[in-house]
């Protein structure tokens, strides 16, 4: 149970809003200003996400040309086994940094 703070009356700790006063307080966001500091904030995480993502656009293109030649060359489990999971892999990963990149943007 919370407080208000301006009547002190009894609220709920998720409530927006006083139920007997109606005073609108700002709710504290976990995605706020606050939340965005620590390792996964700090310059190296930065840079790392940006390698990450060179590694994965490397990698995955690298793995579909792999898989296309190991066909030919008669290694057919690599080729539409292993080499189809790991570009998945890899595009998966590209694709995961892209959307947290662009979210990063837009909360900012
Ligand atoms: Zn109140």
């Amino acid at each position: 149970m919370a407080y208000c703070p301006k009547c002190k009356g009894e609220m709920p700790q998720t409530a927006a809003q006083c139920p007997h006063c109606q005073f609108d307080f700002p709710v504290e966001s976990p995605t706020g200003e606050g939340a965005r500091t620590g390792f996964a904030y700090s310059p190296l995480a930065d840079f790392a996400l940006l390698v990450s993502m060179i590694a994965a656009t490397i990698g995955s293109v690298s793995t579909a040309i792999g898989s296309i030649v190991a066909v030919f060359h008669g290694h057919f489990f690599e080729g539409l086994f292993i080499g189809p999971i790991a570009f998945f892999l890899q595009l998966g990963m590209l694709v995961t940094f892209l959307r947290v990149t662009k979210l990063g943007e837009e909360k900012q």
